[in-house]
């Protein structure tokens, strides 16, 4: 037995999620990310005395919605808490919290695994503000502050320990991440620190049903870097037990450049926050009505799209999954298939041709600059056979995008790219092939096979490449034999 399938990895993961809200939490300020620092502070973000905090109700909206898109149970009575603890970036001295009461508990996220789909279960979401900036490389002696970030609305999403490996670790993530785009609650955006993860992780012998001391991985700027960081300590601590030493409960850092994880501090240094309620906000109360009315406006799940793409339209699991990941490709999808009913086609030229000329062009498939007719019907020039799929992805829809106004067809024509697939004159050309090579023929009758290419080659060369090659074969196959 290896010392990894001799011990169970457990993960748990923390997701902070800034909410798409234009304003904080508590105030008016702008939450717009990229202005100059310190610009978007009132009194009230700068902790100045006298200030109130004043709730932000699209903050309370957007975590129900989040809530119910994960099957969470929804906490009608609400209050914050204060979290007191000393740190520059933090004006007030407390953040402001429901760290002690979440908005929603419980509920779950279904992601795909190599065993296929398993349910990981959620603890908790709760809101709270974000802190501002510390700054450490602006100033040769000072660390400087900008406070911009303070009191932005942060969702917390709290896993159970309940993950058993990096890759679902990283599959949740990018479900999650999917979902709150999806729902337009976070823009998902790691590298801006909009979405931020933190990784528990212990490890036990197989077997086991006690959870091992965890640590926890902190500074964690995409979803592939918790994939490693959750490597390399997995190894780390498999690697203490073996030894038979005891883990210690800590918080660590993962350094993205030298590919390690190293300590911050132990957890018997552990903060005490002295929780208690916040006395400058009211309670607040969320009525069964105003969850039926966000409930009843929630757009349909992107889970939910993926299987009627994968029974109805014989999507592939793999096709389906790469348009229900982005809402605006969903939407072209589905705007494309008012045209065309070769579903795989469609989403073989959408995955494939227009995606990789938005890539290029830095745009949006919500602003590719062909209509839907146009490439319904390029789709179907392919499907007939009149065009090849590589000169029509290649050719034919580069010129339409630079002289619109034209058919696809008209297009091929003028480009000279029709194929010719009349069977007769097919025939003709492949006869003429077949007789013009009789030793070649019996090389490959004698078992020689990879011949065929030569002759197809051929039967190109006589029709000056206007020949459908997909007919050719099957015809040379035919005569041959
Ligand atoms: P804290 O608030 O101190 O961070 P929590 O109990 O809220 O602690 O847990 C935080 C996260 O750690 C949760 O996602 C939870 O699932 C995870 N977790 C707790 N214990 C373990 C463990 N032994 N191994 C792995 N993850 C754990
Ligand atoms: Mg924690």
């Amino acid at each position: 037995m290896t010392s990894t399938n001799k011990y169970q990895v457990v993960i748990g993961l923390e997701v902070h999620a800034q909410l798409m809200t234009k304003s904080k939490l508590f105030c008016g300020d702008s939450t717009a990310f990229g202005a100059e620092p310190n610009t978007q502070v009132s009194p009230v973000s700068l902790a100045h005395p006298g200030t109130l905090p004043t709730m932000n109700k699209k903050a309370i909206e957007l975590a129900v919605k989040l809530g119910l898109a994960m099957n969470c149970e929804i906490e009608q009575h609400n209050y914050f808490a204060r979290k007191n603890y000393f740190y520059p970036d933090l004006p007030k001295g407390y953040q402001v919290s429901q760290h002690t009461a979440p908005v929603c508990k419980a509920g779950h996220l279904s992601i795909a695994t190599t065993i296929g789909n398993k349910n990981v279960k959620l603890n908790r979401i709760h809101l709270e503000e974000d802190a501002g900036k510390s700054i450490h490389d602006a100033h040769e002696q000072y660390t400087c502050i900008d406070l911009n970030r303070a009191g932005v609305p942060l969702l917390e999403i709290v896993t159970e320990p309940d993950m058993h490996s990096a890759e679902e670790a990283f599959s949740f993530l990018t479900e999650l991440r999917k979902l709150l785009r999806w729902l337009e609650v976070c823009d998902g955006n790691m590298e801006e620190g909009s979405m931020r993860c933190d990784a528990n992780i212990s490890v036990r012998r197989m077997g086991e049903t006690e959870l091992g001391k965890r640590v926890e991985v902190k500074n964690l700027n995409s979803i592939r870097n918790v994939k490693k960081a959750i490597e390399i300590e997995t190894e780390r601590l498999i690697g203490i037990v073996e030894t038979g030493e005891t883990v210690i409960q800590e918080t660590r850092s993962f350094d993205a450049d030298k590919n390690t994880t190293f300590s911050l501090r132990s957890k018997e240094e552990a903060d005490d926050y002295r929780y208690f309620p916040e006395p400058d906000l009211p309670p607040f109360y969320i009525s069964e009505n105003y969850i039926k009315e966000i409930s009843a406006a929630l757009p349909i799940l992107p889970a939910k799209i993926k299987s009627t793409y994968i029974s109805e339209f014989g999507l592939s699991d793999y096709d389906a999954s790469v348009i229900c990941s982005d809402k605006e490709d969903t939407r072209f999808f589905e705007g494309l298939l008012q045209h065309t009913k070769d579903y795989k086609a469609a989403a073989n030229w959408l995955i494939g041709p227009l995606k990789f000329y938005c890539n290029e062009h830095n745009i949006s498939l919500a602003s590719f600059p062909l209509n839907y007719e146009v490439i319904a019907e390029l789709i179907s020039l392919t499907q007939s056979g009149q065009v090849n799929f590589n000169n029509a992805s290649t050719k034919v829809l580069p010129a339409l995008i630079a002289e619109p106004g034209n058919t696809a067809l008209q297009m091929a024509a003028i480009l000279n790219l029709l194929q010719e697939t009349d069977s007769g004159a097919l025939e003709d050309w492949v006869n003429q092939v077949i007789l013009s090579m009789p030793e070649k023929i019996k090389e490959y009758k004698s078992g020689k096979k990879g011949l065929l290419g030569l002759f197809a080659g051929e039967v190109k060369k006589l029709s000056k490449g206007k020949a459908d090659m997909q007919l050719v074969n099957k015809l040379l196959a035919e005569k041959i034999n």
